[in-house]
This record gives structure tokens, C-alpha cells and sequence, in this order.
């Protein structure tokens, strides 16, 4: 009986949502329509989500709300049991006024950590090495010991493969081993779901595997994760769930992707799917 009793609080452990959205809206000031129209879905810990859908369907904004980046007008963000974003009507209004909320200030340092994100382009400090990019928001923001830092920073350097290029600087580097060094730099905050937003789309052919190996590792480590991109036989091999935008609503949701890539239920789904083939 007891037995029992532990399996299921375990499962109900595992199927936890680390992230979870509720009823999102988001219009850009200079918009007349939402961008994001009423989205909601949640993340279970430990699990790939991976967002799909054509270019201009609300993808990176979707990514970048979550972040903390861009004001809502409505809705909610839960991150573990905490709300860390809600929906302003007057928010874009303040924004385009240049009053606070610019850019995710309503959020403290320390919440804004807990979020992860790695971007298309690879904005690395062009003036810090290697190691002066990952080490400088835990020292500077978090104030962490630097000692402990730099170790934990080289750890996190081995673990993708750029040890030797620790004291390299940004120029000095291709891009996928820029996009490696963005990883680890939002890693070594220790945040609790990573973002990915097309992150292997800037690269040449030949770099995109090495990223993307980066973040089949990370999935393996039980690391909570959303991801965008338009690799599909990469979002098809990693994903636990897969999403699917189209003009700022969920089109199709499933948690097989297997299934979602076999036989997609919705026309706009498979329609969708056909342009990769
Ligand atoms: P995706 O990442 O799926 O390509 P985006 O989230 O970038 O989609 O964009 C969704 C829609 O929002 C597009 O129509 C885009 O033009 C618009 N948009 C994106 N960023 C802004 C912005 N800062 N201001 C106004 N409109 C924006
Ligand atoms: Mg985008």
C-alpha cells in the first residue's frame, strides 16, 4: 500500500509543471491585433518542449515574454510555484512612454535568472575572452565568489567542448562555438527551463550539429527546456512535446511527437509539416 502510494506521489512529482502559461496576451503597441491571442500550456519538469509554426506566428515573442523581455496585457506566467509575469492592459502603453517596464525591468535580478534564454545571433561581450563572458553575470549579478565561478565556468566550457578557448576572444571564434559559449553563459546562472530560439538558424551546415549535440546533452541531464527551431528531425528526435503556433494561437499540441510528426490531426499541421519535407 504504501508502495503504491510513493509510485503515485513520484509520478505526480515527474508530471509536475515547472512552467506554466495561462491565457497569455500579448500586442505590441503599435499593433492591432494580438501577437499572442489567449495561449496557454504547460511545461513538465525535466521535459523538451518544442515550439513550432511558420515565421511571424509569435514564436520569439512567445519565448521572449516568458524571459521577462516583453510586457504582457494579459494572462499569467508561473515558473515552479511563483508567479513571474502578469498581464498589464496599460503595459505597452507605458513602454512606447518610456516609463519603467521597459524590457523585463518589472522583474528582479534574481527572478530574471531563473530564465535561461540563448538567442539566434550570438551576442557575446565583444571585449570579454571567452571566460569574461560566462563569468560575468554571476560575479557582477549574482556577486558569487569569483573563484568559484571561474571553476564552474570552466567546467561548463569542457562540458561543451571549447577547454582550449577559454581565453579566446568573441572574433576569434565560429559561430558555433559562439552559440556554445552563449549556452554556457546562461547555464552558469543555473536557471530553471532554458529557452532556445532558433539557435543553429545563423550558422553554416557544418556548425549546426555541434550545437544541437549541446542541447540533446542538456535534454539527457534532465534540464527543463523550450525550444525553437526548424531542424525537424532534430525537434522530432528530442522533443517531449511538441506545440504548434500559427498567428498567434496553438494550431496543435501534442505529447507524442512522435505521433505529431506521423500523423499530424490538424490540416494546418500537416500542411505545415510539408514544407519540410
Ligand atoms: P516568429 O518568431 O514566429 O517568426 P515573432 O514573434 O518574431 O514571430 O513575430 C510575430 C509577429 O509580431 C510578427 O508579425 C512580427 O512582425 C511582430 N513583431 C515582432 N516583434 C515586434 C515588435 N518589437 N514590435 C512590433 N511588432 C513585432
Ligand atoms: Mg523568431
Amino acid at each position: 500500500m504504501t508502495e503504491r502510494l510513493n509510485v503515485a506521489v513520484a509520478s505526480a512529482e515527474a508530471n509536475r509543471p515547472e512552467l506554466e502559461i495561462r491565457h497569455l496576451l500579448k500586442q505590441y503597441d503599435n499593433a492591432d491585433k494580438p501577437v499572442l491571442n489567449d495561449i496557454s500550456f504547460s511545461v513538465p519538469k525535466g521535459k523538451v518542449f518544442v515550439v513550432l509554426g511558420p515565421s511571424g506566428s509569435g514564436k520569439s515573442t512567445l519565448l521572449r515574454t516568458i524571459a521577462g523581455l516583453e510586457p504582457i496585457q494579459g494572462g499569467e506566467i508561473v515558473l515552479g510555484d511563483e508567479v513571474i509575469g502578469q498581464g498589464d492592459p496599460a503595459s505597452g502603453k507605458s513602454r512606447r512612454a518610456g516609463a519603467a517596464g521597459v524590457a523585463g525591468q518589472s522583474r528582479s535580478s534574481e527572478l530574471r535568472t531563473r530564465v535561461g534564454m540563448v538567442f539566434q545571433s550570438y551576442d557575446l561581450f565583444p571585449n570579454k575572452t571567452v571566460l569574461g563572458n560566462v563569468m560575468m553575470a554571476p560575479t557582477l549579478v549574482q556577486k558569487r565568489n569569483k573563484e568559484e565561478v571561474k571553476r564552474e565556468a570552466i567546467e561548463l566550457l569542457e562540458r561543451v567542448g571549447l577547454a582550449d578557448r577559454q581565453d579566446a576572444w568573441p572574433h576569434e571564434l565560429s559561430g558555433g562555438q559562439r552559440q556554445r559559449v552563449a549556452i554556457c553563459r546562461a547555464l552558469i546562472l543555473h536557471p530553471q527551463i532554458m529557452l532556445f530560439d532558433e539557435v543553429t538558424a545563423a550558422l553554416d551546415p557544418e556548425m549546426v550539429r555541434e550545437v544541437l549535440d549541446v542541447i540533446v546533452e542538456l535534454a539527457d541531464q534532465g534540464l527543463t527546456m523550450m525550444i525553437v527551431t526548424h531542424e525537424m528531425a532534430f525537434a522530432r528526435a528530442i522533443a517531449d512535446h511538441i506545440l504548434l503556433l500559427d498567428g498567434g494561437k496553438i494550431v496543435e499540441e501534442s505529447d507524442d511527437a512522435e505521433a505529431f510528426f506521423e500523423h499530424p490531426e490538424t490540416e494546418r499541421a500537416q500542411q505545415f509539416l510539408k514544407t519540410f519535407s
